[in-house]
């Protein structure tokens, strides 16, 4: 696919457009058919040492009260996700690299393993170094989600302070896939200053790369940080609210031609720009949802952005309402199944 090709699927309106999805749609289902994977995402600590410009829990923003779950705490999050039977668990957390930290995620990682042998195991807790995931992965994580939220390295510079490197977070990539994870990445779409030729080069970079699994969302305000404290940069994202909606829809389907057999998630910040966000990601090119099962005490402390949905709610509740927009919207909750990345096994010819 040229990229002339690419540029007009992702500025498609109409008929275009559902023309685009509905070719996306097909892909997918040959892959996945109606089926929805879940992963129940424990997001079990908001102390972070980056100060990324775009992120609510960043560690310039002393605003925000700061907390980690206890392991006693997390356990039951465990026993609900069993309960549910999502057949795996996503932790995700604010960046740390003390050996504090990587003690107390090796701990959580072996805990679930031991006490739940069969449940998919995902972290994403940033740029770790190579010693430490290799631990982690013998700990029993098998997957691993980093997002390189742009593929262009001047345009990371600008969201980023200084000290982060986008060469640095392509290395932890790399190191992921050299101790055989599943590797998930993505980017935010319709980022002040990204241009559409950024996206092209986004969608080359992940097939190039040879990702396994791809969470990618909309970019959000947060009035707590540096991007968004900016009023025309407030000013422009919710002129182009439904642009950027459109936009990451687009560039889903996309994907999805792209990559038939990778896992997509629908992520949690389509559901700020459109009511059923997620869902129509989900009719249209992803095959994977994470329902919360943070405590609800803990919700309103970990928030990346503005308006994140479900904040008032609890495990039990996000379980029936999602299972519920699933079913409406025409697609199959899959309970009791891992639902590793087929783009993996294929990678590795087994
Ligand atoms: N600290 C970990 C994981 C938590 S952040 C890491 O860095 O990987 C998870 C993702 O949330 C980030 O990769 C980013 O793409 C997304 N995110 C952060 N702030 C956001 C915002 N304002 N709008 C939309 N997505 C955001």
């Amino acid at each position: 696919m040229n990229d002339s090709q690419i540029k007009n699927w992702l500025l498609a309106t109409d008929k275009d457009q559902q023309n685009l999805f509905k070719k996306a749609c097909s892909v997918k289902e040959k892959t996945f058919g109606k089926r929805v994977w879940f992963r129940g995402i424990i997001e079990f600590s908001n102390i972070c040492q980056n100060n990324c410009l775009y992120c609510g829990i960043r560690k310039g923003n002393k605003k925000q009260e700061r907390f980690k779950m206890s392991p006693d705490e997390i356990l039951s999050c465990l026993k609900f996700i069993d309960k549910a039977d999502y057949g795996s668990v996503v932790y995700q957390s604010g960046e740390m690299t003390s050996n504090s930290f990587k003690n107390y995620l090796l701990e959580i990682v072996r805990l679930a393993h031991q006490n739940f042998p069969n449940l998919g195991i995902t972290i994403s807790c940033g740029e770790q170094d190579f010693e430490f995931l290799k631990a982690l992965k013998e700990a029993g994580a098998t997957r691993y989600l980093l997002r390189i939220e742009t593929s262009n390295p001047k345009l990371y510079a600008k969201l980023h302070p200084a000290e982060m490197s986008w060469e640095k977070r392509f290395q932890c990539l790399k190191d992921l896939q050299k101790l055989d994870y599943q590797v998930g990445t993505g980017v935010m779409i319709g980022l002040p200053d990204q241009t559409i030729e950024d996206l092209i080069n986004d969608l080359h970079f992940f097939v190039e790369n040879k990702f396994d699994m791809f969470g990618i969302g909309p970019y959000v305000i947060h009035e707590d940080t540096p991007l968004s404290n900016d009023s025309e940069v407030q000013r422009w994202w919710h002129k182009n609210k439904s642009r950027n909606f459109n936009l990451s829809l687009n560039f889903l389907a996309v994907l999805r031609i792209l990559q038939p057999n990778a896992n997509i998630a629908a992520a949690t910040a389509c559901d700020v720009l459109s009511p059923l966000g997620r869902m129509k990601v989900l009719q249209i090119a992803g095959n994977v949802i994470m329902p919360s099962v943070t405590p609800q005490n803990y919700r309103n402390k970990y928030l990346l952005y503005e308006n994140k949905p479900c904040i008032d709610e609890n495990a039990e509740k996000c379980f029936y309402c999602l299972n519920q927009k699933i079913v409406r919207a025409g697609l199959r909750p899959i309970f009791g199944e891992q639902g590793n990345s087929p783009f993996f096994y294929q990678r590795k010819n087994v």
